[in-house]
């Protein structure tokens, strides 16, 4: 594969650069967010690398504008925080999946091939599991096939579980991604609001929605 890695720490660049051409893949590493987004625009790559905080642009948004000029080159965000909002973000921002520092050299390795085989994914799909359907180009929700209104933060949390499907998604991660950090939300009212959304979307025979208790929620096939 030709892979590029963006990341500015020395050490870490040269081990990557190292481990990966010992994998037979063709690597190009960049040390600054600016010049990684150009390189990752001007040539094609099999998968990229990169780290979050970076000079220049910091990875959420070197991600972000990838996906805005339709580049879809598969994304492996290098995380040093273990946060599961930084970890949501990073995926919002457009990224395939996420490895936190430290990490292993053969679970990178895994997550790659992983990564590489799910191939690009169009960012336009929609967004499916079950009989719900979430269309983020025309921001609509049906439900076999019969069309559910969402006022705008239950189509954003609805959205965030679809995009996670499969994967628990914490409280916390919720509180912030659809009510920021401005919003004094309690725990009680986001399970009075997830209440609500199950009453609209989750009415199928076989649950989606799963509530993991003291942790958050998971969106997946019954
Ligand atoms: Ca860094």
């Amino acid at each position: 594969m030709q892979v590029l890695v963006v990341e500015d720490e020395q050490r870490m660049a040269e081990l990557l650069d190292r481990t990966l051409q010992e994998e037979g893949h063709q690597v190009v590493v960049s040390n600054d967010g600016r010049a990684g987004f150009e390189i990752a625009r001007s040539s094609p790559f099999d998968m990229i690398i990169l780290d979050v905080t970076l000079p220049g642009m910091d990875g959420l948004t070197v991600a972000r504008k990838l996906r805005e000029y339709k580049n879809q080159t598969p994304i492996l965000m290098l995380t040093a925080r273990d946060s599961s909002a930084d970890i949501v973000q990073g995926l919002d921002s457009g990224a395939d999946d996420y490895l936190t520092k430290p990490f292993s050299l053969d679970v990178l390795l895994a997550r790659m091939r992983a990564v590489s085989r799910r191939g690009a994914v169009p960012r336009s799909a929609c967004l499916e599991l079950g009989e719900v359907r979430l269309d983020p180009a025309s921001h609509s929700v049906t439900r076999a096939g019969e069309v559910v209104n969402l006022t705008p933060r239950e189509y954003k949390l609805l959205e965030l579980l679809l995009r996670n499907r499969g994967r628990a998604v914490s409280r916390d991660a919720i509180l912030q991604s659809v009510w920021g950090f401005d919003h004094e939300v309690s725990e009680n009212n986001l399970e009075v609001f997830v209440r609500q959304l199950r009453l609209k979307v989750d009415t199928g025979e076989h649950k989606l929605i799963h509530t993991i208790r003291g942790f958050g929620y998971i969106m997946r096939e019954p």
